[in-house]
C-alpha cells in the first residue's frame, strides 16, 4: 500500500476508479479505499447486470440462462477493474471501511492513513420508503435482485422510474407477471410525458400491469408472497416485491462531522460546482453528491475533482462540473434518451424545437418501430441569433437505439456547433441517426409539413 499518498479516494465505484486513474496519470500517488470488490454499484448491482438481463430477456433467454449471462457479464467487466488491474495502472487499493478523522486522516478498519487531499466517492444505496409493514429483509432491491435463483411467477415493483421500468420489462419478457406501482400519475415522471406514454404502451404490450397515482397504505409480507394494499382499497399480490423508489446517499459512519463536510437537505454531500465540499482539501463525486446519478456522470465528476485537487493551475481557475452535454438514458425497449435542456428550460431562452415523429423516419418504418420520436432543441446564439440554425441546447429521443443517437447531439452541444452542421452532415441511409439530420433541416425549411416551433413551457 502506498505510503504517504498525495490523494486518498474513498469508494471504488465508477467515480472513485476514474478519479484514481486520472490522478495517477497526472503523476500523483493514489490510495483507493473500497469496502467491497472494486467496481461498485454499476458493475455488480446496477448498469451491468441490468443491461445484461435486458439483453438476455430481449433475445428470448429463459430465466436461468439470462441469470447466467448476467453473472458472466459482471465477472468479465469486474476483472477489468479488479485489484490486479488497478495495480497494473499504479493504483494502490486498500479494502475496508473508511472513516474521516479530520486533518486529512482516514481510519480504515483501525489503520490510520493520511493524505493532503481526499475525494469522497461512496455512492448511494436503495432507499426503502417508510411504509407501514414493510420489511427490508423480505423484499428485493437492486442489491439482491440479480442474485435470484428462482424465477418469481409474479413480481410487484414499487417505483416507475428508470430502474423500475427497465426491470419490469426484463422480467415480463422472461415470463414473470409484473405489476408496476407508481405514486405519480405516469411512469418516468422526470421525463417528457410523451416519452413516458410510449414506454407505458411498450410495457403494456409486454404484459406489464401499470398502476399509476397509487398510494401505498400498507405492505403485508406473507409466507412466500407479499400483498401491497393501496389507499383506494385495492391490493396487489405477488411472489416478490422489488423496491425501486429512489436512492439514499452512503454517508453513514463516514465521519463527515469530524471533517467538517456538510450535507444538503436531502442528505447528499453538499458540493460547489467545482465539487469541493465544505471542508478544505476534500472533494465529493458521483451519486453521493445528489448530482446526476449515472456512471458516466460520476466519471465526468471524477475528472473535474481530481484536476481541482491536484493541479496547481486549478487552484486559481478551478474546473466546474457542467451537465449541459451529459446524456441520460433509460434502457427500456424503446429506449428514452435525453441530453441538455428540456423544452421548458429552452422556452425561457427563446428556443425552438424540431420534432421528427418516427412514422416519418424510413429506418423506423423498415424496422416496424414507428412509435418513437426525436425532439431537437435549439436556441439563439449571442449576437448571431438563429443564424445557422442557432446552437443545439438539447434533445429527447425515444426509439430502439435512442441511447446511441443521443451521443451525436451531446457532441453538438459540447462543441457548440451551429445546429445547421447537423443538417449538412451526410448521415447514412437508412439509419436511426438520420432523424437528427432531418430535425436539423426542419430548422431551415419544412419537410412534409414539419418545421420547427417555438419551445413552450406547456408541451403538446
Ligand atoms: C439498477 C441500476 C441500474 C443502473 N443503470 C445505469 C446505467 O445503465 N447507466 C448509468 O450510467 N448508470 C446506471 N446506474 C447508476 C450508476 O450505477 C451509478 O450512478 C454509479 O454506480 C455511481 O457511481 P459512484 O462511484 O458514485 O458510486 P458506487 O458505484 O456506488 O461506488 C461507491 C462504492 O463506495 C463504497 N463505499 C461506501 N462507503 C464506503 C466507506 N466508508 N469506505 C469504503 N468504501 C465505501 C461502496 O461500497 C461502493 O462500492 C444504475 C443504477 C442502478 C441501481
Amino acid at each position: 500500500v502506498t505510503v504517504d499518498p498525495d490523494l486518498i479516494v474513498i469508494g471504488g465505484g465508477a467515480g472513485g476508479i476514474t478519479a484514481a486513474q486520472a490522478a495517477t496519470r497526472g503523476g500523483a500517488r493514489v490510495l483507493l479505499v473500497q469496502d467491497g470488490p472494486i467496481g461498485g454499484d454499476c458493475t455488480f448491482t446496477g448498469c451491468v447486470p441490468s443491461k445484461a438481463l435486458l439483453a438476455a430477456a430481449a433475445r428470448g433467454d429463459g430465466f436461468d440462462q439470462a441469470m447466467d449471462h448476467v453473472r458472466a457479464s459482471v465477472v468479465r467487466i469486474a476483472t477489468t477493474e479488479d485489484d490486479d488491474a488497478m495495480a497494473r495502472q499504479g493504483i494502490s487499493v486498500r479494502h475496508g471501511r473508511a472513516r474521516l478523522l479530520g486533518d486529512g486522516v482516514v481510519d480504515v478498519d483501525g489503520t490510520r492513513l493520511r493524505a493532503p487531499r481526499i475525494i469522497l466517492a461512496t455512492g448511494a444505496g436503495p432507499a426503502i420508503p417508510p411504509i407501514d409493514g414493510i420489511d427490508p429483509a423480505r423484499l428485493l432491491t437492486n442489491e439482491t435482485l440479480f442474485e435470484l435463483r428462482v424465477q418469481p411467477v409474479s413480481l410487484a415493483i414499487l417505483g416507475g422510474g428508470p430502474i423500475g421500468c427497465e426491470m419490469a420489462q426484463a422480467f415480463a419478457r422472461l415470463g414473470t407477471q409484473v405489476t408496476v406501482i407508481e405514486a405519480m400519475d405516469r411512469l418516468l415522471p422526470r421525463d417528457d410525458p410523451r416519452a413516458a406514454s410510449v414506454v407505458e404502451a411498450a410495457l403494456a404490450s409486454d404484459g406489464v400491469e401499470v398502476v399509476t397515482a397509487a398510494r401505498v397504505q400498507r405492505v403485508e409480507h406473507l409466507d412466500g408472497a407479499v400483498c401491497i394494499h393501496l389507499e383506494n382499497g385495492s391490493s396487489i399480490r405477488a411472489d416478490q416485491l422489488l423496491v425501486a423508489t429512489g436512492r439514499r446517499p452512503s454517508t453513514e459512519g463516514l465521519g463527515l462531522d469530524h471533517a467538517g463536510v456538510e450535507l444538503d437537505d436531502g442528505g447528499f454531500i453538499r458540493t460547489e460546482d467545482t465539487l469541493a465540499t465544505t471542508a478544505p482539501g476534500i472533494w465529493a463525486i458521483g451519486d453521493v453528491t445528489g448530482r446526476l446519478a449515472f456512471t458516466h456522470a460520476a466519471a465526468a465528476m471524477a475528472l473535474v475533482a481530481s484536476t481541482n485537487a491536484l493541479s496547481k493551475r486549478a487552484r486559481i481557475r478551478p474546473q466546474r462540473f457542467d451537465t449541459s452535454a451529459i446524456p441520460r438514458v433509460t434502457f427500456t425497449d424503446p429506449e428514452v434518451a435525453t441530453v441538455g435542456m428540456s423544452e421548458t428550460e429552452a422556452a425561457e431562452r427563446g428556443g425552438r424545437v424540431a420534432t421528427v415523429p418516427f412514422e416519418a423516419l424510413d429506418r423506423a418504418i423498415t424496422a416496424g418501430r414507428t412509435e418513437g420520436y426525436l425532439d431537437l432543441i435549439v436556441g439563439p446564439r449571442r449576437l448571431l441569433g438563429d443564424a445557422g440554425g442557432g446552437r443545439v441546447l438539447g434533445a429527447t429521443v425515444v426509439g430502439p437505439r435512442a441511447g446511441e443517437l443521443i451521443n451525436e447531439v451531446a457532441l453538438a452541444i459540447r462543441t457548440r456547433c451551429f445546429a445547421g452542421r447537423l443538417a449538412q452532415t451526410v448521415h447514412a441511409y437508412p439509419t436511426w441517426s438520420m432523424a437528427i439530420q432531418l430535425a436539423a433541416a426542419q430548422l431551415f425549411f419544412e419537410i412534409d409539413g414539419r418545421g420547427a416551433r417555438p419551445a413552450s413551457t406547456h408541451q403538446p
